[in-house]
């Protein structure tokens, strides 16, 4: 059965899997981020790949990795923020000499972007917008049936749009981003307590801002629907939810995208895999959402 051979790259964790043309997870493999220098980060990805124990049955066709940014355009180099070990490393040229396959890179939100329009909330639409709400806060722009690139392959980074003008300051230098404001590291910031732990206030807070980033989101781009995932508003529920299209109704008035709502992701602890392995099928020009 063709399938592709799947791999999210993430500040605590990196996943791998083989993901078929539906969609299904057939194997998986997950082992902590730290520890060791980038060389050795680079072998244990490598390890856990060769530990994935392949069924006679299965055909890996390509491999598509979702890692955390920046990247240099094309993804020929990444150097995630929170993996300090990797600067510039060249990761899919890298993965395709030691693993034989080709292989496709593009950011972990923007895979996420692919993997709901495949798999999860965004199934069937043409104009949505993804988004992760965790310790930092991503996003994908799917438009007229297409994802975004941009020029340097970094489009939807909706973490950046300002949302608290003279907020805090971001790791970007800007003041009052709502990744300064509303992400995991925001509130640890703000109340030195992780986001679990986030009172009803703060999570009233965060969800607001993220709705009034989405407002004009919404607006700029003429997307009705934004799929939020993340541990932070995930693990918020409802009351965030809530929240953040309150905000939406209350900022988004222009008559097109008054009405533009935000749902939970649908695909759960799977989208991060799902979505490296639609980021393998888009680079292989197959486009299995479709
Ligand atoms: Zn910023």
């Amino acid at each position: 059965v063709p399938s592709v051979l799947a791999v999210d790259i993430g500040g605590t964790k990196i996943a791998a899997g083989v993901v078929r043309r539906d969609g299904t997870i057939v194997r998986g493999a997950v082992a902590p981020t730290d520890g060791g220098d980038g060389e050795e980060l680079f072998a244990n990805l490598v390890s856990l790949i060769e530990g994935l124990e392949l069924a006679p049955a299965d055909e890996l066709v390509g491999c598509g990795i979702g890692c955390g940014g920046p990247m240099s355009a094309g993804g020929e180099t990444v150097s995630p923020l929170n993996i300090p070990v990797w600067r510039e490393f060249p990761l899919a040229r890298r993965l395709a000499a030691a693993i034989s396959l080709e292989v496709a890179i593009d950011n972990d939100a923007k895979a996420l972007a692919l993997g709901e329009w495949w798999r999860g909330a965004a199934t069937g639409h043409r104009d949505f917008v993804a988004m992760v709400v965790s310790t930092g806060v991503g996003g994908g722009v799917v438009v007229d049936g297409r994802l975004l690139d941009g020029a340097s392959g970094n489009a939807g980074h909706v973490g950046h749009v300002i949302v608290e003008p003279d907020g805090a300051e971001c790791t970007c230098g800007a003041l009052g981003c709502l990744e300064a404001e509303a992400s995991g590291t925001a509130i640890l910031r703000i109340t030195g307590r992780p986001a679990q732990e986030a009172t009803p206030e703060l999570v009233e807070r965060t969800g607001r801002l993220v709705g009034r980033g989405l407002g004009s989101v919404c607006t700029l781009l003429d997307v009705p629907l934004v799929v939020v995932a993340g541990s932070v508003a995930l693990g918020f529920g409802d009351p965030f939810f809530a929240a953040a299209q309150a905000e939406l109704d209350r900022v988004c008035r222009i008559s097109f995208a008054r009405g533009s709502r935000i749902v939970p992701a649908g695909l759960g602890s799977d989208g991060p895999l799902v979505g490296a392995a639609a980021v393998g099928w888009r680079g292989l020009g197959q486009e299995v959402w479709a």
